[in-house]
């Protein structure tokens, strides 16, 4: 079986369940714990912006994402 590595934090994804631990967006792929916490930046994103709109709410998403690819890890806005 081929290995599945998640894209943010770069850890092999053991047993991959789409949806339940392991997250596709676009071509990005995610992990349980990354998945978390995109969860939180984009509560804390959301927040911040009004009135909902999948428009924007689709591309925070994508750009949270890539931002994390880069860093390594998803990061969340006024956490220190
Ligand atoms: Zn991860």
């Amino acid at each position: 079986m081929k290995a599945i590595y998640c894209d943010v934090c770069k850890k092999a994804i053991e047993n991959p369940i789409p949806t339940r631990t392991i997250f596709h967006f676009t071509d990005i792929d995610v992990c349980e714990t990354c998945k978390d916490e995109l969860d939180v930046a984009m509560k804390a994103t959301v927040r911040t912006k009004a009135p909902f709109n999948y428009d924007w709410h689709d591309e925070i998403v994508l750009k949270i994402l890539r931002d994390g690819v880069q860093r390594g890890r998803i990061d969340i806005k006024g956490r220190r």
